[in-house]
C-alpha cells in the first residue's frame, strides 16, 4: 500500500481531455507546419497564397456504426463525407484521400467491394482522387482510417479561433435528425431482435435515417460563401453535437455564446419523431451530434447575407468571455450550456 502508482482513466478526461493530455508536449519544428493538433484540420504551407490541409478520422465497427443496420456503401460513402467535412470546416477543398483497413479475415472480398463502392461513389460526388492507404488484419471488427488533403486560399482559411464579441452564430441546414434517425434505427433493431419475423418499420423516416446512414458534407456551403463573397470569422463541423462545437469555438476563440433555443433548426420530421420517441428536440437538436452541418460566426456586417436565407439560421451570437455560454429559451430563461457530446469512452 502507498506506493501504487495511481491510473488515470480515460473516462474521467474524456477525449478531448485525452488529446491534450497526449499531444500538448509536442511543438511545431517545421515552418511548413502552421496549425497542428487543436482545429478541424491541420495547417501547412503550400504555393504562394495557399495553405494545404490535412485532417484523419477513424471509424470503428460497434463504436461508430454498426454493420447490422449500416450498409456497407453507405459506410464507405459516409467514411468519406466525416473526413472531408473537417476540410470544409476550414474554408476548404479537399483533393486528395487515403484509406486504411483492419479487416477481419471472415469478411468476403464482395464485402469490402460494396464498402469500396460507396467510397468511389463519395470520390466522384465530392470531386476527390484516392491515392492511397493501407489494409490490415484486425480481430475487432472492421476499423476504416481516412486521412484526407485538401487546400484553401490564405485569405479564406477559417480557424476555430476567429470569433469576436458581437458576431452572429449561424448554423447550416438541420440538427438532430442524425441522431433521431439512429434512434429509429435502433429501435427497429430491437423490434427484430425480439422477433425476426416482424419487418422494420422505417417507411417516413427516409430523411432522418438518410441524415444518420449516408450524411452528405457540406461541399455546398463553401460555394455559396464563395459566391456571396463571404469569409466566416471562425467554423467548425458540427460531429459531437451543437453544444459541444459551441464550447469548441468559444475555447478557442476566446469568447462565449449566447444561443437561443427557439432558433435552432429542428425539421418538422424530427419534431415529430422526437416526440413518438418521448425525447426533448431541443437535446437531441443541442447534442445529439453527426449532423455534419456547419456551424460558423460572421461578423454584423453580414447579417444581410444570412437573415432571410433559408440555408442558414441564426442561432445567436458571442459575448464577451466574462459571461457563461448561455442558452436562452423563448421566455428569456437563460441556463449554463453544456455539451454532452459523443461519449466513445
Ligand atoms: P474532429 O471532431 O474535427 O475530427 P477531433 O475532436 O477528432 O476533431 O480532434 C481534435 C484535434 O485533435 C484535431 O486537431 C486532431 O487532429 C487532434 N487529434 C485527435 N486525436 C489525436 C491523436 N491521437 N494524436 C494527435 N492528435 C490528435
Ligand atoms: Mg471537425
Amino acid at each position: 500500500m502507498g506506493n501504487e502508482k495511481k491510473n488515470i482513466e480515460i473516462e474521467a478526461i474524456g477525449e478531448f481531455g485525452l488529446i491534450d493530455e497526449l499531444t500538448s508536449d509536442f511543438v511545431l519544428r517545421n515552418d511548413s507546419s502552421i496549425k497542428g493538433v487543436g482545429d478541424d484540420s491541420a495547417v501547412m504551407s503550400s504555393k504562394e497564397g495557399e495553405h494545404k490541409l490535412m485532417s484523419s478520422d477513424m471509424l470503428v465497427e460497434g463504436v461508430h456504426f454498426n454493420l447490422s443496420y449500416m450498409p456497407l456503401k453507405s459506410l464507405g460513402f459516409k467514411a468519406v463525407s466525416v473526413n472531408v467535412s473537417d476540410i470544409y470546416s476550414m474554408n476548404g477543398m479537399p483533393e486528395q484521400i487515403t484509406v486504411s483497413l483492419g479487416v477481419s479475415s471472415k469478411f468476403p472480398v464482395e464485402a469490402l467491394k460494396e464498402l469500396y463502392a460507396g467510397i468511389h461513389a463519395a470520390c466522384e460526388y465530392y470531386s476527390v482522387d484516392l491515392v492511397g492507404g493501407d489494409t490490415t488484419s484486425s480481430y475487432s471488427g472492421l476499423i476504416i482510417s481516412i486521412s484526407v488533403i485538401g487546400s484553401v486560399a490564405k485569405n479564406k482559411i477559417t480557424y476555430r479561433s476567429g470569433a469576436k464579441e458581437n458576431d452572429l452564430l449561424i448554423v447550416s441546414g438541420d440538427v438532430g435528425s442524425s441522431y433521431l434517425g439512429l434512434q429509429i434505427l435502433e429501435r427497429e433493431k430491437g423490434v427484430f431482435n425480439a422477433n425476426p419475423n416482424i419487418q422494420p418499420k422505417l417507411d417516413g423516416y427516409d430523411e432522418l435515417i438518410k441524415k444518420q446512414i449516408q450524411p452528405t458534407a457540406r461541399m455546398d456551403v463553401i460555394s455559396m460563401f464563395q459566391e456571396m463573397s463571404f469569409v466566416p470569422t471562425s467554423m467548425i463541423d458540427v460531429s459531437d453535437g451543437l453544444a459541444s462545437e459551441v464550447m469548441h469555438l468559444s475555447k478557442s476563440s476566446d469568447c462565449s455564446f449566447s444561443v437561443y433555443s427557439d432558433k435552432l433548426p429542428i425539421s418538422e420530421k424530427s419534431a415529430l419523431t422526437a416526440e413518438e420517441l418521448g425525447i426533448d428536440p431541443f437535446v437531441c437538436a443541442l447534442n445529439g451530434g453527426e449532423d455534419y452541418e456547419l456551424l460558423f460566426t460572421a461578423s454584423q456586417k453580414d447579417f444581410d447575407k444570412f437573415k432571410n436565407n433559408p440555408n442558414f439560421s441564426i442561432i445567436g451570437f458571442a459575448t464577451d468571455k466574462s459571461n457563461a455560454n448561455l442558452l436562452i429559451d423563448k421566455n428569456e430563461t437563460a441556463v449554463t450550456l453544456n455539451a454532452q457530446g459523443w461519449r466513445h469512452f
